[in-house]
C-alpha cells in the first residue's frame, strides 16, 4: 500500500479524524478506534514507514522517541506503576493490519503472556 491511500497518513494529514493525545514534529499518538484494553493508544511517525522491516539506521532516534513518548503517555494515563505493554506487529503473521508502523500502548488491565 502506498502512502497515498494509507489510513494513518490520512490521520497525519488531517484527512481522517482521531482522538489525538500527543503530537510533535515527528510523531502522533492517538486512541485506537477498537481498544482491546482500557487504555489503548497508537504512536506513529508522521513519515510513512510501512513495516518495521523498512526502518533504516537513520531511524534510530525516531524509534527511540516512539518508546520514550509511550512511557511518558503511560505515566500520564496513570499506568506506570501497575504496568503496561507496548507492541509493534510486523507483517501478516504477527497481525499487522495497517501498513504504517505503529507502536501499541496498552494498559489498564492485567495481561497474559505469551500473546496469541
Ligand atoms: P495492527 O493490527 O496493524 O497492529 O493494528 C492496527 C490498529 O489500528 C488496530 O488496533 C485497529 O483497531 C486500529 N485502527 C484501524 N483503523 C483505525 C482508525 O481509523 N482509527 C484509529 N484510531 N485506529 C484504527
Ligand atoms: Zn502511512
Amino acid at each position: 500500500m502506498s502512502e497515498h491511500d494509507c489510513l494513518f497518513c490520512k490521520i497525519v494529514n488531517g484527512d481522517l479524524g482521531a482522538d489525538i493525545v500527543y503530537e510533535n514534529e515527528s510523531l502522533i499518538a492517538f486512541r485506537d478506534i477498537n481498544p482491546i484494553a482500557p487504555t489503548h493508544i497508537l504512536l506513529i511517525p508522521r513519515r510513512h514507514v510501512a513495516t518495521m522491516n523498512d526502518l533504516q539506521d537513520g531511524d534510530a532516534s525516531l524509534v527511540g522517541e516512539l518508546f520514550l513518548t509511550a512511557a511518558r503517555i503511560a505515566a500520564n494515563e496513570g499506568l506506570a506503576e501497575d504496568g503496561y505493554r507496548v507492541v509493534m506487529n510486523c507483517n501478516e503473521a504477527a497481525g499487522q493490519s495497517v501498513f504504517h508502523i505503529h507502536l501499541h500502548l496498552m494498559g489498564g488491565r492485567a495481561m497474559t503472556w505469551p500473546p496469541g
